[in-house]
């Protein structure tokens, strides 16, 4: 629920007013209602963020890891505390059902959780000299200020992780959330200011993509954290200021490819959630299915029908439904644009293909099954992030691979076989930074989580995500012992 807070920034421990003046507006996609109006924020509110996290770096870079863990413990329990108006933030302003937003809150808290842990186990080593008398220290320390830019598909999480691993590993951060989805950020801020995390450490500015350039060309900014599409993390890559580590998670275009040996009814229930689940904006989400010729037409059929009966609804009123609109209406348009480009080239439309009846008032589209695909479809080769599927048949496996790594993505493929060496080979050939068989979680929070190719580089998740924002120091001692 936005409240008193909203309109204002979060910097130096205190919610205070915009220099800019100008405001932006917040829609709800299920009924194009203004949920909200917040600070556009410019150059100077920025620096002041800036200035704020550089301060507050000096002394929290020193503060003892068990404590830093503390902060982190204190927060993921505040969020839990607060699951339900934090999950109507993000339903109220990018339109995943309240189910699925309650669901990514949870995981959110288990991300502080999660570091605050990692944060009391960031081991050095100590290197043999050839010399006696020295001993070399390999340690571990914070890189300094991050700026975060993140999406509004996962509007906290992805929050949540460059937070809750920059602030484990004693680093300062300034947030910028995507201009969709400020509120619920706004939220999360509450939950930090409830608790003692000493002001300066975290901090917020709202704002569209110039408020995020202005942050990356920010001089004293050490290190920049940047989730959004390709396009945007290049144009970020020509704007930072100097030379500075960076992490990159971009957008992606990710295969599935079912094999003759499949269970087919793993393979649906895998292609279903993974294509439709946040109505299929996800990075990781399914774009793009390739079936062995012999399954190839009972799996269509099955995955259509399956696809037909998704409750599609506002998931404020029904909080439980399969899927809510999409986020906005460049995502509508982008829909309709492969889809179009699809039926033109000659795709069958199994279901779905047109925005569904009685849901006119929002940004809603069908859940929509395209067989009969080809590779030259604007669905095949370019992410659609949206609730679209298509589907090829395929002979050997060979030419799986080859469409499956055809295209620049690089971030998570699927495959769904019961043969081991389809496995093995699959698994080894794909050339995608996550590979899931026979199921289609393919990010878990131990684990590292990142892309390759246009997907950029670098790791969420896992013991990988806290080493992002440590560098290392050689430290040798002579002391003659
Ligand atoms: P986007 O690139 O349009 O925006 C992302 C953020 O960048 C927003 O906060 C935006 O205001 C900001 N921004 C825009 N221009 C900027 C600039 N010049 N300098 C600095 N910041 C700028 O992306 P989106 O539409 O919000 O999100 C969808 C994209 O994100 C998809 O491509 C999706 O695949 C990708 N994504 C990737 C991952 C991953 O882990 N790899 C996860 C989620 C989403």
């Amino acid at each position: 629920m936005t409240d008193q807070r909203t309109g204002r920034l979060y910097i130096n421990g205190n919610w205070v007013d915009s220099a800019s003046g100008r405001l932006l507006s917040v829609h709800n996609p299920a009924n194009l209602e203004v949920v909200a109006e917040v600070p556009d924020s410019d150059e100077r509110d920025v620096d002041r963020a800036v200035a704020a996290a550089c301060r507050a770096f000096e002394s929290w870079r020193w503060v003892n890891p068990s404590v830093r863990a503390g902060h982190l413990h204190a927060i993921g329990q505040r969020i839990a505390e607060s699951e339900r108006a934090l999950a109507e933030s993000i339903t109220r302003e990018m339109g995943k059902p309240l189910s699925e937003a309650l669901g990514e809150v949870r995981k959110l808290a288990k991300a502080f959780h999660f570091y605050a842990e990692e944060t009391t186990r960031t081991f050095g080593a100590i290197v043999p000299n050839e010399e006696d008398g020295f001993t070399s220290l390999v340690e571990r320390e914070p890189i300094g200020v991050v700026a975060a830019i993140s999406p509004w598909n996962y509007p906290l999480e992805l929050i949540g992780w460059k937070l809750a691993a920059s602030l484990g590993a004693g680093c300062t951060i300034v947030v910028k959330p995507s201009e969709y989805t400020p509120t619920s950020a706004i939220e999360l801020f509450g939950c930090l200011a409830a608790t003692d995390l000493p002001a300066g450490v975290a901090n917020l500015v709202t704002g569209a993509g110039e408020t995020g350039r202005a942050l990356v060309a920010h001089p004293a900014v050490n290190k920049v954290a940047f989730t959004g599409s390709s396009d945007t993390g290049a144009a970020i890559v020509k704007t930072v200021s100097g030379v500075k580590p960076m992490s990159m998670e971009l957008g992606g275009n990710c295969p599935m490819i079912v094999t003759e040996h499949a269970d087919l009814t793993g393979a649906v229930n895998g292609a279903l959630r993974r294509s439709f689940r946040n109505a299929g904006q996800i990075c990781i989400a399914i774009n793009r299915v390739y079936v062995h010729a012999s399954r190839y037409e009972a799996f269509v059929q099955r995955l259509a029908s399956a696809a037909e009966d998704l409750v599609v609804a506002d998931g404020l009123v029904k909080e439980d439904a399969d899927m809510g609109p999409v986020a906005n209406a460049e995502i509508l348009q982008k829909v309709e644009r492969h889809v179009d480009d699809a039926r033109a080239k000659g795709a069958r439309v199994l279901c779905g293909g047109r925005r569904p009846a009685g849901l006119e008032s929002g940004y809603f589209y069908a859940p929509t099954v395209l067989a009969d695909c080809t590779q030259d479809m604007l669905v095949m080769h370019e992410e659609t992030f949206g609730p679209v599927l298509g589907v090829a048949a395929y002979r050997s496996l060979d030419e799986a691979v080859e469409l499956a790594n055809s295209t620049p993505a690089g971030l998570a493929a699927y495959v769904y076989t019961e043969n081991l060496t389809a496995t093995f080979a699959l698994g080894r050939r794909l050339d995608f930074g996550n590979v899931a068989v026979n199921n289609v979680d393919a990010g878990i929070i131990n684990a590292p989580y990142g892309g390759r190719k246009g997907s950029g580089y670098g790791y969420e998740h896992g013991r990988e995500g806290l080493d992002g924002y440590l560098q290392l120091k050689h430290l040798r001692i002579r002391h003659g012992a």
